[in-house]
């Protein structure tokens, strides 16, 4: 069933700005969707009118099968945890987070065996009877998201719920919260403009871009199909590499791939081929990640591309190598939206982009 339907919603702010653009989205019962995308693209926006704390200028909010787009935030059941979780500084851990129930109407006993039973998910249970001052800023992160969740609501909305925290604790809690939702079987609406904890909790990702979703997919799909250059270049580091490149095809419907200075030919069986050999002279981005490549020293080998070593970046597990090969390099950011794409073989259609993402993997390891 679908927990939260949004149907060609829209914010203006006043000044005319447009935050949010007819935007619409599905988002499954107990589905962990995260809302990923660059500064000011209106993540927050989205989340807080989902909430009901922000008025929808156009569109509508559904929950299951109730139109929620003109309700009030407390008959939403749903609850929010914001960047840093504001906490009653007088009440401690447990006071904290059993005191939704209690303004419920639940009496003491009962608010606070569910409050310490949330606790030990949370990993609070050593420091629930501490004052928030006392307490590092992760458990006071979990307190929070504890205070949400306590009285089970149908929908939870994070608000970059980890960005204050250092890196041991933000893996640590990124791991909680993911079991913890799945354990609640919460539906989880996720901000952030973290790609790792994007593709880590994620079951699906929605990428934005100015007020649009750009992209939606499971992590797999967004980072090894993304829908658009703009996608291709938020996920993944280091950054994908977008070449300019034109189609040619020989009169043997071999394939290959111009870059004005260097081309190389892929192979007559490889999917792409097909595709590709009906677009003869097509101007296309090829998309390759960094590790589709083998530095090769070899001239001898067919089909490599040939540049000079600028750079040489050892990062631990990894070194990164920046090879000038005089190709023209395209930037995600200042591609604009392309068509939606999958055309089959068949389809005489324009190229599809995310078909050529890993084109150059074949070439890479054949050297
Ligand atoms: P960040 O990752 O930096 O938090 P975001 O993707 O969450 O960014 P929003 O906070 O939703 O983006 O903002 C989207 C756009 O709307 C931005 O250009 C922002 O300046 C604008 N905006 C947000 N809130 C208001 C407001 N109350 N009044 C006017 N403009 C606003």
């Amino acid at each position: 069933m679908t927990a939260i339907r949004l149907e060609a919603v829209s914010k203006v702010f006043e000044g005319e700005h447009l935050a949010v653009d007819e935007l619409s989205l599905e988002v499954a019962d107990g589905e962990f969707m995260v809302l990923l995308g660059p500064s000011g693209c209106g993540k927050t926006t989205l989340l807080r009118m989902i909430a009901g704390l922000e008025r929808v200028t156009a569109g509508e909010v559904w929950f299951g099968r109730t139109n929620g787009t003109r309700l009030a935030p407390r008959d939403r059941q749903v609850a929010m945890v914001f960047q840093t979780g504001a906490l009653y500084p007088n009440r401690t851990a447990r006071e904290n987070i059993m005191f939704p129930l209690q303004i419920a109407g639940q009496d003491d006993a009962d608010a606070s065996s569910t409050a310490a039973g949330l606790a030990q998910i949370l990993s609070l249970g050593p420091v629930l009877d501490r004052l928030p001052r006392t307490l590092s800023g992760g458990q006071r992160q979990r307190v929070a998201i504890g205070r949400a969740l306590v009285r089970r609501p149908s929908v939870f909305l994070l608000d970059e719920p980890l960005s204050n925290l250092d890196t041991t604790m933000r893996t640590e809690l990124r791991q909680e919260i993911g079991a913890m939702t799945r354990d609640l079987n919460v539906t989880t609406l996720y901000v952030t403009h973290d790609q790792v904890e994007a593709l880590t909790l994620a079951d699906r990702i929605a990428v934005m871009r100015d007020g649009r979703i750009e992209d939606v997919g499971t992590p797999a799909q967004v980072y090894n199909d993304p829908a658009t250059a703009f996608v291709a270049g938020f996920l993944g580091s280091p950054r994908i590499n977008l070449l300019s490149a034109t189609i040619r095809v020989t009169s043997h419907h071999r394939v290959a791939l111009d870059f004005g200075a260097q081309s190389i030919q892929l192979s007559p069986t490889d999917r792409r081929s097909l595709i590709l050999r009906n677009h003869d002279g097509a101007q296309v981005i090829v998309g390759a990640r960094s590790n589709a490549f083998s530095l090769i020293t070899n001239q001898d080998v067919a089909n490599q591309l040939t540049g000079t070593l600028r750079a040489f970046e050892f990062h631990g597990q990894q070194s990164i190598a920046f090879v000038e090969c005089g190709i023209q390099v395209v930037d995600p950011d200042r591609v604009g939206l392309a068509r939606p794409m999958h055309a089959s073989p068949d389809q005489d259609d324009e190229v599809p982009t995310s078909l050529l993402t890993r084109l150059l993997s074949r070439v890479g390891r054949s050297g």
